[in-house]
């Protein structure tokens, strides 16, 4: 199995990285990856002051995927997500929507045992781990990794958990895949601008899907079929999550608009993803046993 040390990272989505590894369609990679902080925070007394913020949000890669040309799919299952035994959370003034609020930061170092991480001596969460950032180079420019959009990147969707299988538009050959952020535990919304912020490793099988057309990015898994989209108003990552599953609807399922307004209207819960980052991210999820 082919692997990236987490020391190969990049801030940006885009064309000009260069490849650190090349892989074919349907292989297996391992992606080590660094923390969204970058391993800065080492205790809960570090302030925001001394943190390099141009090393926020690294991403592992990227990998060139052989074969993956303009108009393909890039399939992306997750395997397995490995996390190291402790994580940091983080919030403070002005961060997140609850920053105007808050007076000075606040940091919280989380140990993670038996799957649970404990958030004080009464309160222990159980982990959900989850890819935070997922992405491929745009047609054009530079994304930054903090930044979610059609190409997916930072969209801190926890449906993105082991099982799952999340679908990029390949943009330019190659594909150019890299991802990090990972995170032990992040509830919807994300609000106070971090989740548990761990470093660890991700495995995945690519595979290029070739002749198909979706409205991307879309994550499925044993139970749901989903449709993402991100703005800077979530009401319009709203519309457009909700017109990409009608567009699955009609195009791949053979519904009528109406219908598709209808199911979705009937069994499609819209969710919010993150509503912390440049650009907000909501999700359609509609039952896959509906459309079998
Ligand atoms: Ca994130």
């Amino acid at each position: 199995m082919q692997k990236v040390s987490k020391d190969k990272v990049v801030y940006t989505m885009s064309k000009a990285n260069e490849p650190v590894l090349y892989a074919d369609s349907g292989s297996q990679i391992v992606f080590e990856t660094e923390d969204a902080l970058h391993g800065q925070i080492k205790s809960a007394e570090t302030g925001f002051e001394g943190l390099d913020w141009s090393r926020v949000n690294p991403a592992t890669g990227p990998v060139y995927i052989n074969g993956a040309e303009p108009g393909d799919i890039l399939s992306i299952k997750i395997e397995k997500i490995d996390i190291a035994d402790s994580g940091v959370v983080v919030c403070g003034e002005g961060m997140g929507t609850l920053g105007h609020i808050l007076k000075g930061p606040a940091m919280k170092i989380m140990p993670i045992e038996n799957g649970m991480a404990k958030f004080s001596d009464k309160i222990s969460l159980p982990i959900n781990k989850m890819v935070g950032v997922i992405g491929v180079a745009p047609k054009d420019g530079e994304i930054s990794c903090g930044v979610p959009d059609y190409h997916g990147g930072n969209m801190d969707c926890k449906e993105i958990r082991e099982g799952a299988t999340v679908l990029l538009p390949v943009n330019i050959p190659g594909a150019l895949l890299a991802m990090g952020d990972l995170h032990a535990v992040m509830a919807d919304g994300e609000i106070g601008v971090s989740g548990l912020e761990v470093e660890g490793a991700v495995t995945v099988t690519v595979d290029v899907v070739k002749g198909k057309c979706l409205p991307l990015p879309m994550i499925t898994n044993d139970y749901h079929v989903m449709t993402l989209a991100s703005h800077e108003d979530l009401d319009i990552a709203v519309e457009i999550a909700t017109a990409n599953m009608m567009e699955y609807l009609t195009k791949e399922k053979g519904l009528t608009p109406h219908d598709a307004t209808m199911l979705i209207s009937l069994a499609g819960d819209v969710r919010i993803c993150q509503v912390v980052d440049p650009k907000k991210t909501a999700r359609v999820e509609l039952p896959r046993m509906l459309l079998s």
